[in-house]
């Protein structure tokens, strides 16, 4: 099978599905998006996927779409696609209608999927470690909200791969460590997973929920979800960057700056192997 699209109930080769060029995705960046990984046929946290995409869609006035339609369209792509490490891109539009910043949301809102092999991806983990940037976070008030107006995490993240690193984090003006371009951060010290609590200002990464609320708490590592800054980070034992796509990377370094002996700690390779495991189902 070829990588295929879904476009509002149809299932067409990528090279053949277009949208309006008046979708309010499209004109507004009115549109939000989830992307669920599947792991030896079977889809990782898709019910998890799907609650965010609903708590997205309900925080920016969308109409309601049936859930259960979406999940089974989604688990019918991926048998579809045949297969065995597969990444479904899935993104929500308001719809279509005449440019108008106001909407009328008397349209269907236009679901939208791709579906891609990911067997090329190295399924191992990192053990080299990674380093990253920092930044001013610039971002908008509803950073909680998966919208793909992606801008500023597109340019820091172009920032970041053009000085050969993995990624840029964004810190708040009273210097706050909040988040990656794309991936939630977690720092240790003394032992404790140290990570921003749930607000307006990161993502509700169902990787970043995984670490805590199933490996954590299985394995009585202690977890505190507070405020830290960029110093207290600098001085951290260890550091981790986590994602669907990147899973856990152990930063090595930021912002030039060593963290901890410039090496992936012990408890970053605990929470690395549990995670591998639970993807893989071992
Ligand atoms: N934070 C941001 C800004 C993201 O865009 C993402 C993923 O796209 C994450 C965190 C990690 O979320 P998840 O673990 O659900 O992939």
């Amino acid at each position: 099978m070829p990588d295929l699209a879904f476009l509002n109930g149809q299932i067409i080769r990528i090279e053949d599905a277009f949208v309006s060029i008046e979708d309010r995705g499209y004109q507004f960046g009115d549109a939000v998006y989830e992307f669920i990984e599947s792991f030896d046929f079977h889809i990782f946290c898709l019910d998890e996927h799907l609650r965010r995409l609903q708590c997205s869609m309900e925080q920016i006035d969308f109409p309601t779409i049936s859930f259960s339609d979406l999940k089974n369209q989604i688990i019918n792509l991926f048998t579809l696609s045949e297969y065995k490490r597969a990444g479904c891109y899935l993104q929500v539009s308001r719809g279509v209608e005449p440019r108008a910043h106001s909407y009328t949301n008397k349209v269907s809102p236009q679901v939208t999927m791709t579906i891609k092999n990911l067997a090329h991806l190295d399924p191992g983990v990192n053990t080299k470690g990674i380093g990253i940037r920092t930044c001013e976070d610039y971002r908008w008030g509803m950073c909680h909200v998966k919208t793909v107006q992606l801008l500023p995490a597109a340019l820091e993240q172009h920032k970041a791969k053009k000085a050969g690193l993995a990624d840029t984090v964004f810190i708040s003006k009273e210097g706050y460590v909040r988040e990656g371009t794309c991936t939630n951060i977690f720092m240790i010290k003394n032992n404790i997973l140290i990570t921003h609590p749930l607000d307006n200002h990161i993502l509700p990464g169902i990787t970043r929920d995984v670490i805590i609320n199933r490996i954590c708490k299985k394995e009585k590592i202690a977890v505190q979800e507070q405020y830290y800054d960029i110093n207290e980070f600098y001085n951290g034992d260890e550091a981790f960057l986590c994602s669907t796509v990147m899973k856990i990377q152990p930063i090595i370094e930021v912002d030039g700056k060593k963290i901890g002996t410039g090496a992936p700690g012990p408890l970053t390779k605990k929470i690395q192997a549990f995670y591998d495991q639970l993807i893989y189902h071992l």
